[in-house]
């Protein structure tokens, strides 16, 4: 009996040591769709994909259920790829369905848009019909900060305030290109044109030296796709124009990219926060 009783100490013991450790992980940001907690190893952290959504600078408000898996899935697939033909990311490898481990970055405070195709805030400003094919990409920076409503920014306040040196805006816009050369064309095989989409990057240091790598995430949150044969969004937008069927399309990129094998949609967007919800605890 006394010996169960030690083994059963030394069990529950532990599992309350475990956990206490998931509990006591330190939380260092709350974004609008993404949690980020500290990670295992120094100059790591968690990030943990949400399914909430918001828009017009979080004037808008609402969820997309199961959004936080897909994103989480369709990140570490772009990322990978990404990595793959040389293009230095912050993403290490995917823990769960909602969480990934990255490289800890100093973030450059700058959202990087590139375009192909006129659509949103440019055809609003510029009087450009909605998917007018540009005649070259534009990159297009605006400075990150919800309080201003994150406005357009030009080269000169970039090196006026210090967000970045030449060199490393050198790197990004190179770095943007890349993305958008190997995106265009991964979506094109799948039937899907790349309008625009958000990049963000982050500093990371060796020594005194530092470099640039893309950070954050790409996904249908901050990318524009369209169906190349019916122009259908299958993106955030359905979202923001109140479109529905906005998980059905967050699906459909997924699918359309290989990660929801026929017949596993159903299990590939049920995850234990979201059975937890459903279960309303
Ligand atoms: P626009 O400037 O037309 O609103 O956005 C251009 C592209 O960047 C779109 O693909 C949009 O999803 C993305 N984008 C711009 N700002 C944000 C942002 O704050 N969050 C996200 N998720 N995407 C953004």
């Amino acid at each position: 009996m006394g010996r169960r009783l030690a083994y059963s100490r030394r069990f529950f013991g532990q599992r309350l040591e475990q956990t206490t450790l998931m509990a006591r992980r330190r939380q260092i940001y709350e974004g609008k769709a993404k949690i980020l907690y500290e990670g295992p190893e120094p100059g790591t952290l968690i990030q943990y994909f949400k399914d909430d959504a918001t828009a017009f600078n979080a004037q808008k408000r609402g969820t997309i259920s199961g959004k936080g898996v897909l994103n989480n899935r369709i990140s570490e697939h772009i990322f990978t790829a990404l990595a793959a033909i040389g293009v230095p990311t912050h993403f290490i490898r995917r823990l769960n369905m909602r969480e990934q481990l990255i490289r800890q970055v100093e973030i450059i405070p700058i959202e990087v848009v590139v375009r192909n195709v006129a659509a949103g805030s440019l055809s609003k400003r510029l009087g450009i019909d909605e998917g007018t094919q540009l005649p070259r990409t534009i990159i297009e920076y605006y400075y990150k900060d919800d309080a201003l409503g994150d406005p357009m920014i030009a080269d000169e306040h970039i090196a006026c305030f210090g967000w970045a040196s030449q060199e490393e805006m050198n790197d990004i816009a190179d770095m943007a290109i890349r993305v958008n050369d190997f995106l265009s064309g991964m979506f094109a095989a799948i039937g899907i044109r790349l309008i625009d989409f958000k990049l963000e990057f982050g500093r990371v240091w060796d020594g005194d030296y530092a470099r640039i790598i893309l950070a954050d995430e790409i996904s249908p949150d901050g990318c524009r796709l369209w169906d190349i044969k019916s122009n259908e969004k299958l993106d955030k937008d359905r979202f923001r124009q109140d479109l529905g069927k906005v998980e059905e399309a967050y699906q459909e990129v997924a699918r359309r990219l290989g990660l929801m094998p026929e017949g596993e949609e159903e299990s590939a967007v049920l995850d234990f926060d979201s059975h937890r919800k459903k279960r309303g605890r």
